[in-house]
């Protein structure tokens, strides 16, 4: 069995009157992220982790932001495709583990459906995907709520002959 890890980073920015969709969760908020996907950032940075790990570039490699394929695009449907390629080269994934810096709004109550919005999509165990969230303590463009970001690192496997 070869084991590898991977590791994912995004960001976005935050405006007024914008949906605000993390994890495939639409958050109740006066701003959302801006891009041009869903831009959500948690599952952006699953999908680098996951690809970083199986070593096959990035997000913006596979699905590029100036095709209109992608414009507005769940990106539930980004991290199904992303597995899909992961597979397709023999792995299967083991464990996700991701951190959401924001100042607002509260994550803890979201965290459960979230897991379970990405278990659901990628046909894994809620109890290998791990969310955690923290605040800024104010300091900083996500403490003065201008922007968002999201860490992950994932474990990939793949069944070797030998
Ligand atoms: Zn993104």
């Amino acid at each position: 069995m070869k084991i590898k890890v991977g590791f994912g980073f995004d960001v976005h920015q935050l405006k007024d009157g914008h949906p605000f969709v993390v994890g495939g969760v639409n958050l109740v908020h006066h701003k959302g992220a801006y891009g041009h996907s869903d831009a959500d950032v948690l599952l952006h940075a699953i999908c680098d982790a996951l690809l970083g790990a199986a070593n096959l570039r990035d997000i913006g490699f596979h699905f590029k932001n100036t095709d209109p394929q992608w414009k507005g695009i769940s990106s539930l449907i980004l991290l199904k495709e992303t597995v899909k390629l992961l597979a397709e080269n023999g792995f299967q994934v083991g464990n996700i583990d991701a951190m959401l810096c924001l100042e607002a709004p509260k994550i803890n109550p979201h965290i459960p459906k979230m897991q379970e919005n990405i278990a659901s999509t990628i046909g894994m165990d809620v109890a290998d995907i791990s969310i955690k969230a923290t605040t800024n303590e104010t300091m900083g463009f996500i403490g003065r709520e201008e922007g968002v970001v999201a860490y992950a690192v994932c474990l990939i496997e793949k069944q070797t002959s030998s």
